[in-house]
């Protein structure tokens, strides 16, 4: 993945998904703001894209908070200019069907999932095309396509950030900055902690593979889109599902 010479921002990156794209962008040569609420998480990142030779800073705060955003932009052109967002920080919430749905659960799925997508977005591109153009990631799902019962806040969040991407994408493109985002099956991350055993074997029964999704196969799709071979590639939804919207 050619992403040297750059500096990139990982929201949420201090697990899963986004601390296995922290860690494989670091490797190929960026400079990585590793964001998370969660400090012990987000510098433990750090440290290990220090101890492997790379350059890495970690940014705790929240990634909906528009003061955290800002100094997320600026702290990461003090690595190297920022071309590369990847917005990956979100939560699973509350799980009950559309009807019971709790307004506060709901409020909070769109603002991380949805809103701090666009925020950051909204902060990212400005410095991405001062500094020549780049790309940005926005972390979907599967279910920013297809639904799933008793996740009406995520679904909803999910399928927005697929079609903001497209508006940004045809916003963007022509000055240089490519928008796409992923839609990963499940993926065994913490996110998926709170399941038992036979849940996540429902899980794996959706996935024609025949297993869940590690983190490392959704950041490896990551780092493709965020780095130069991808130069024609904008404005897409990209699958990493392991078959399930085959099904
Ligand atoms: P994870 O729980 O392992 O990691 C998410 C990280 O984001 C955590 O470290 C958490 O502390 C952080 N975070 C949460 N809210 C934050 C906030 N407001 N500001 C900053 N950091 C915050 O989850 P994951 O599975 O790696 O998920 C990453 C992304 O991938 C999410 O957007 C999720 O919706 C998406 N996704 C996950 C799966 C899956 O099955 N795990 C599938 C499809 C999409």
């Amino acid at each position: 993945y050619d992403v040297s010479n750059r500096s990139a921002i990982v929201t949420g990156a201090g697990s899963g998904i986004g601390r296995s794209t922290a860690l494989l962008l670091a490797q190929n040569g960026a400079s990585v703001v590793v964001n998370d609420l969660n400090a012990e998480h987000a510098n433990a990142v750090v440290d290990e894209i220090r101890a492997a030779g790379g350059i890495a800073e970690a940014s705790v705060g929240d990634a909906t908070d528009t003061a955290w955003i800002a100094s997320s932009v600026e702290l990461a052109n003090t690595l190297a200019p920022l071309r590369i967002g990847v917005n990956n920080a979100g939560i699973g919430g509350a799980s009950a069907p559309t009807a019971e749905y709790d307004d506060a659960a709901w409020d909070k799925v769109i603002s991380i999932n949805l809103n701090a997508v666009f925020r950051n977005m909204k902060a990212q591109i400005p410095s991405i095309l001062a500094n020549g153009g780049g790309s940005v990631v926005n972390i979907a799902s599967i279910l920013g396509s297809v639904g799933f019962a008793n996740s009406p806040a995520y679904v909803a969040a999910k399928h927005a950030v697929v079609g903001m991407t497209k508006s940004a994408a045809l916003e963007y493109s022509a000055q240089g900055v490519r928008v796409n985002s992923v839609g990963p099956g499940f993926i065994d991350t913490p996110l998926l902690a709170s399941m038992d055993a036979a849940a996540k074997d429902f899980l794996v029964s959706k996935h024609p593979i025949g297993r869940l999704g590690q983190a490392d196969e959704v950041a490896n799709l990551i780092a493709f889109l965020a780095g130069d071979a991808a130069s024609f590639i904008t404005g897409s939804y990209h699958l990493v599902d392991g078959g399930y919207t085959a099904l």
